[in-house]
């Protein structure tokens, strides 16, 4: 194969330089405060030995260092998603291009989409599965639990306690609307539970039943009860980022200098599996 050495002008002047101190000014002045988790992946796994049916799946149980390539259900770490989190690290990103697209009849469900267009500094090199807390906003979030033994229910992700002006004064609310259903799963207009009456928010984002173990109407512990409670949204960055923005700087330097830019990436909402409070 022949070099191919590419042609350059002989002249290359005059040249527009990018200004990267604009793009962190602007990721600094219009940013959203965030919790950055960086991903790694689990190397937990099953043995094939683990399998050990006569041969019957196709490969040779007695090279028990083979894995199947699946991440364990019960391992301790990943819990089976086959990702960790690792390194939370407050940053500041910019969020644009907010998109809501339920498909409610689709198969994943209602909450399977709902996308952003996110944009770290280059310090902060984003990868694929890594999350993305909005630790200043809160959304409405549904979810059904089962009472565990203790005071307090831990909820998929912390409960937020949101501060709101309304027409009758200043108010702050973290959970919208209760119910119960008793150890039979059957639910009544008495299920209702309210915030302040059958329980307290922790400043933790933990529902605390003392309120409700004194009046009798804290979920049996073992049944089922759903809240809607406010949340801080979360992404998953379900894109690979890129990082062609990177360039060659000449403006105020004798020779070029090569600048890292900002690393754009999409997110969506992180509604599709994972772990309690995780
Ligand atoms: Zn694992």
């Amino acid at each position: 194969v022949p070099a191919l050495p590419p042609y350059n002008l002989p002249k290359n002047a005059p040249r527009v330089d990018q200004r990267p101190d604009e793009f962190r000014k602007a990721i600094h002045n219009k940013g959203l405060n965030v919790t950055w988790e960086q991903s790694a992946v689990c190397p937990c796994g099953r043995s094939s030995a683990a399998f050990d049916n006569g041969s019957a799946f196709g490969f040779d149980p007695a090279a028990s260092l083979r894995t199947t390539g699946e991440s364990r259900t019960d391992c301790a770490l990943c819990h089976g998603h086959g990702y960790v989190y690792h390194s939370p690290t407050p940053t500041t990103v910019l969020i644009n291009g907010r998109s809501s697209d339920p498909k409610r009849f689709e198969p994943q469900g209602e909450m399977g989409h709902g996308s952003v267009g996110i944009t770290f500094l280059p310090e902060n090199p984003p990868s694929f599965m890594d999350r993305v807390t909005l630790v200043d906003s809160a959304v409405p979030y549904r979810q059904i639990a089962t009472r565990a033994a203790g005071t307090t229910s831990a909820m998929r992700y912390g409960v937020v306690r949101r501060a709101m002006k309304l027409g009758t004064g200043d108010t702050t609310i973290g959970v919208l609307y209760g119910l119960r259903a008793n150890a039979s799963g059957v639910v009544t207009s008495d299920d209702v539970l309210t915030e302040g009456v059958d329980f307290t928010v922790t400043t933790g984002g933990l529902i605390d039943w003392t309120l409700g173990i004194a009046n009798g109407k804290a979920p049996a512990v073992g049944s089922r009860f759903s809240l809607t409670y406010f949340a801080h949204p979360r992404y998953v960055l379900t894109s690979v980022p890129f990082s062609q923005r990177d360039t060659w700087i000449l403006h105020k330097h004798p020779t070029a200098v090569y600048v890292e830019l900002p690393i754009r990436t999409s997110g969506r909402l992180e509604y599709l599996g994972g772990v309690i409070n995780g």
